[in-house]
């Protein structure tokens, strides 16, 4: 068996246990495979493993692995910044996207999507550790985005998304997500719709998933450490 494939074995399991432990089915749980500087053959062998929903952060790496790839069945999500003249091809050629933070964005995504397409799904990445170079939509801005959003034609307004301040506290990594657990709780009164929360990686799945993740964004874990310096 391969590396990926026994990677993959062993997050599965890991996300089955956090589930449990949070009197959650984990099929409400998604795993987001995140193959940023992955060669597309990795993708493959995660695919071959029953891998569908992959996460990719820079955008002409990700339009190339969708072209070698488009024999297989995937669910594209993008889920890096996004400089607003390149939303084309994102809106053209991904299902999700987790991190629109702005309304410049939201509009040029559902105005370049196109209509014989579903809707796109967006999260809105919510700078939730309030980090002053960090983008994301700052808390107190999020109601009025949404409410925005939401009127948008060509999209989906799916819930919120966050990276928050690395930290291996696991009592911080609790308090962190269980704040963007009570903002999605507040969205949810005006909008039922918002049924996702993006959050947990490697390194703080157990806690993401303990307090309401329904999208776990898992790099590492499943296809080893990446090389320092990231592409692009
Ligand atoms: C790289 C990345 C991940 C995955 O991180 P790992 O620690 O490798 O699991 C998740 N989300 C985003 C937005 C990322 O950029």
């Amino acid at each position: 068996m391969s590396r990926i494939a026994e990677n993959l074995i062993q997050v599965r399991q890991k996300l089955a246990l956090n589930a449990q432990s949070a009197q959650r089915a984990a099929s409400e749980i998604t795993l987001l495979a995140v193959s940023k500087t992955r060669p597309s053959k990795d993708l493959r062998d995660a695919y071959l493993c029953g891998q569908r929903d992959f996460g990719e952060n820079y955008l002409q790496e990700g339009l190339d692995k969708i072209a070698d790839l488009n024999d297989l069945d995937i669910c594209w999500h993008f889920i890096g910044p996004i400089q607003s003249n390149k939303t084309k091809p994102i809106a053209e050629h991904f299902t999700w996207v987790h991190t629109v933070d702005r309304f410049k964005v939201a509009q040029r995504l559902s105005n370049q999507r196109s209509d014989s397409l579903p809707p796109l799904n967006v999260c809105i990445q919510v700078n939730i550790s309030e980090e002053e170079s960090k983008s994301g939509c700052l808390p107190d801005a999020l109601a009025s985005l949404a409410a925005e959003i939401n009127q948008l034609p060509n999209l989906c307004l799916r819930g919120l998304m966050a990276i928050p301040k690395a930290t291996h506290d696991a009592r911080e990594q609790h308090v962190v997500f269980a704040k963007m657990k009570a903002l999605q709780l507040e969205l949810q009164a005006t909008y039922p719709q918002l049924d996702t929360l993006s959050m947990g990686m490697s390194g703080d799945m157990d806690a993401a998933i303990a307090e309401g993740a329904t999208i776990v964004r898992i790099g590492t874990a499943i296809f080893g450490q990446r090389p320092t310096q990231p592409k692009q």
